[in-house]
């Protein structure tokens, strides 16, 4: 069985909701992962966020704006008074759980039932309609199957368990139904696989079932070889392996959550990009196998803080860096660029809830340095850092701009680079024009 989702854009209008249904109506059974429709996951943040500040009308207010656009979703897309009827029963369940919050005290566990009520009602509507258009759709529940743990790692084994036991219990159907995005962590609260994480659930569910192939179906025609936001002229990548696709996602490309690929690659399960608004357009395969040599994409990774450890210590001493990365381990924060000299080393962080702490430890090895508002821009080919004269093609078109700090050679298909935030666009820009389009 194959895997499709479908993203926000894909269904984020009547129009589109039928276009869904109608491309993956063709007779094969499938898994469909929804997100919630698009601006909806953002509405209910900003909900939450007047919550948490204890600014009840004016989350009062949102939901209602939200409430009215659902109603009018769900006038529009039943054709029966029936069907309207039951749509109406699912908004008034969810938008009655939202406006619980508005009462008593507001916890972050809150926050993340709130960030799950999109998905829950983009399924809840879809389902309807295929059962409304004839088709024999059930809606599984991810929040029975979909769990992560602790550390907010997905439960492999558990999900394969859990989905086939499911799959297993119910009558057979063509098109089974799921959302996206949402899971139970280790407590069995309500808890997210982060923003965009619906592609993730995708190739989760591609692995549990082992499925044949996990289509991510979207509002562009593939991966681009530089972020389309940022730069005019981008060109849709045919094919790349899984380990350019994962550098790419980890590293800012927000066509796929930054984990999808790993489910895929472990489990050798083909993901196809796709074009909801043009189906027949081949779109982008991730695959095992590069195709091609060179440079392939970038892509841009923003909130990035950059640390610099100066000391003296450093000379000629073993252990010094042991000592540094325990203190990144303590507070459970991954590191992602690391650049030495004799006597100081760089490193890169993407989240700086533990930086204060993080500073103080360092301080006692040396002087510390920190830099916020970094931007990291990751070159991904195949086998680029081995290709003769690449590394001054890259420094050549990037001449105009003050690099914070350079990797090279940590692995045979990436280099990546550190700039100022500010100087993001220019960098992604340069690299268009002087390496990717010509
Ligand atoms: P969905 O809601 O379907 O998950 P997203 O908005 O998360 O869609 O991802 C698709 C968007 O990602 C595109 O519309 C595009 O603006 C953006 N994007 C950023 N980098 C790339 C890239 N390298 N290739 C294609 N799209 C990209
Ligand atoms: N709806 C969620 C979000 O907006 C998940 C997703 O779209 O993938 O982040
Ligand atoms: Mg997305």
């Amino acid at each position: 069985m194959e895997v499709y989702k479908f993203g926000g854009t894909s269904v984020g209008s009547i129009e589109n909701m039928r276009s869904v249904m109608k491309l993956i109506t063709d007779g094969k059974q499938k898994m469909v992962v929804l997100s919630a429709m698009s601006g909806t996951t953002n509405s209910l943040v900003e909900i939450s966020d007047y919550l948490t500040k204890k600014n009840k009308e004016s989350a009062l207010a949102q939901i209602s704006m939200l409430e009215k656009k659902y109603y009018n979703v769900v006038f529009d897309l039943f054709k029966s008074a029936e069907m309207k009827d039951c749509g109406k029963k699912i908004l008034e369940e969810h938008f009655d759980f939202i406006k619980a919050f508005t009462t008593g005290t507001f916890s972050e566990a809150g926050e993340r039932s709130i960030l799950a009520q999109g998905e829950l009602i983009s399924t809840a509507l879809f389902t309807l309609l295929m059962q409304e258009e004839g088709f024999n759709a059930t809606l599984l529940p991810a929040l029975e199957f979909m769990k992560v743990d602790a550390d907010k790692m997905p439960d492999s084994r558990f999900i394969k368990q859990k989905l086939n036991e499911i799959l297993a219990s119910r009558p057979k159907a063509d098109y089974y139904i799921t959302q996206g995005f949402i899971c139970k962590n280790e407590l069995g609260e309500i808890d997210n696989l982060q923003r965009g994480g619906s592609d993730y659930t995708a190739t989760l569910i591609g692995a549990a079932i082992s499925s044949s192939e996990v289509q991510i179906w979207t509002d562009i025609d593939g991966f681009h070889n530089n972020d389309p936001r940022f730069v005019e002229n981008t060109k849709r990548v045919d094919v790349l392996s899984f380990n350019e696709a994962a550098e790419l996602a980890y590293f800012g490309a927000k066509i796929l959550h930054p984990q999808t690929v790993l489910p895929a690659k472990n489990n050798n399960i083909p993901v196809r990009l796709k074009n909801t608004m043009n189906p027949p357009d081949p779109g982008t395969l991730i695959t095992a196998e590069s195709k091609g040599a060179g440079i392939k994409a970038v892509a841009a990774k923003d909130g990035i803080t950059a640390i610099k450890i100066r000391s003296g210590r450093m000379l000629n001493a073993y252990g010094f860096m042991k000592n540094i990365f325990e203190i990144f381990e303590y507070f459970k924060t991954s590191v992602d660029m690391v650049t030495t000299s004799e006597v100081a080393v760089s490193v890169t962080i993407d989240n700086p809830k533990h930086l204060e702490e993080i500073v103080n430890e360092l301080k006692e090895y040396g002087d510390v340095e920190v830099d916020k508002n970094q931007t990291i821009v990751c070159i991904v080919g195949n086998m680029i850092a081995e290709e003769k004269g690449f590394a001054s093609r890259v420094f050549i078109a990037l001449e105009n701009i003050p690099i914070r700090m350079i990797s090279y050679g940590g692995s045979r298909h990436n280099i990546s680079v550190l700039v100022n935030t500010n100087d993001k666009k220019e960098t992604l820009v340069a690299l268009s024009e002087k390496l990717l389009n010509i």
